[in-house]
């Protein structure tokens, strides 16, 4: 499937004025940490809280009038775009998620008005419930990550970060089902072919990492994580998101819980941002040294949905426990 610069410049006609243009800001201390400038794109401030409004929103939008509704699997963040574009629209919509979303996304969906449907353990069940949905009622379908015009809505964000700083040498992109990283891989090298773009997750349940491993979509054990997010496969018949990160990416890096712990520590302390483990693997990524920026730098810090209770324990150096996850606690600066 052809996909291109012209999909991207196109979505940002289609959502402007529905999510908006986000702030993009030097951190003073990661910048010192990596030598280098180093900024952050808050889409932690979109409407939603997350950037996956900017895709579901060119997807919701691209739909013809007369579609009964929409639905989709998500591990929340996308439902919450969807069910927020669906509304802006006055489409039904309803949003498949598994046991593992928090209740915090839950609650954000449903306070949209979206139909809300919780199934399974998996991100892979609540995926098959949405298909069951489009072939019992209609439904069209919105995949998180695997449709182009998502993507082309994600990859908006990478026109903004280097409209503001065509300089940039790196950008660090949280990955998952690779529509974030696909989108923004695409528009910077379309833009200066130059650019590492390096895609970062957690290293437990790392569905892209071990598919472009394996040369070809594979699944693998969903965990626990702090980065829930970041849950959940890429689909055995990923069609669009795979190829374009395993021809755009110039690399995968993984970062432990632990890890990601102090990144929300140094973004929250450092830079007074409240952000989700998926946000900040990009700033965990740097702060380990397992990438060294070699000039301007800049991550997406992409989500802010997160329960405030376990962002608390956290902050404070407790132990928190997700499910049959724990992350030793740490005080930070100790
Ligand atoms: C969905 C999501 C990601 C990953 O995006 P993909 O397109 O699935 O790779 C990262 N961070 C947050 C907060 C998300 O909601």
């Amino acid at each position: 499937m052809d996909f291109s610069l012209a999909d991207i410049l196109a979505a940002r006609r289609v959502i402007r004025g529905v999510a908006d243009q986000t702030p993009f800001v030097p951190s003073p201390f990661m910048s010192k940490v990596a030598g280098q400038d180093f900024l952050l794109k808050l889409e932690n401030m979109q409407p939603v809280g997350a950037f996956k409004l900017r895709g579901a929103v060119n997807a919701v939008m691209s739909l013809p009038g007369d579609a009964p509704g929409v639905t989709c699997c998500s591990t929340g963040n996308h439902g919450r775009g969807v069910a927020y574009a669906a509304r802006e629209r006055g489409m039904k919509a309803v949003i498949c998620m598994s046991r593992l979303v928090p209740q915090a996304k839950v609650d954000g969906i449903r306070a949209l008005g979206a139909d809300v449907r919780i199934v399974g353990m998996s991100q892979d069940e609540a995926m098959h419930e949405s298909r069951r949905l489009c072939a019992a009622e209609g439904l069209v379908e919105i995949s998180p990550f695997d449709d182009p015009k998502v993507i082309a809505g994600q990859g908006t964000i990478a026109l903004e970060m280097l409209g503001a700083r065509p300089d940039l040498a790196t950008i660090l992109v949280p990955l998952s089902g690779g529509g974030l990283a696909a989108g923004v891989a695409v528009a910077a090298k379309a833009i200066n072919p130059k650019i590492r773009v390096i895609g970062i997750t957690m290293d437990r349940g790392a569905a892209m990492h071990a598919s472009l491993r394996a040369g070809h979509p594979v699944e693998v054990p969903e965990h626990a994580s702090l980065a829930d997010s970041l849950g959940g496969g890429i689909g055995l018949a990923n069609r669009l998101s795979f190829p374009l990160c395993r021809d755009h990416l110039d690399d995968v890096v993984l970062v432990t819980e632990e890890e990601i712990r102090d990144a929300m520590q140094v973004l929250y302390y450092e830079d007074r941002i409240v952000a989700e483990g998926a946000s900040v693997v990009g700033l965990a990524a740097v702060l380990t040294g397992k990438v060294s920026p070699d000039g301007p730098a800049g991550t997406i810090v992409t989500g802010r949905n997160l329960d405030m209770a376990l962002f608390t324990r956290i902050m404070a150096g407790e132990d928190a426990v997700i499910g049959d996850l724990r992350v030793r606690g740490r005080c930070y600066g100790a």
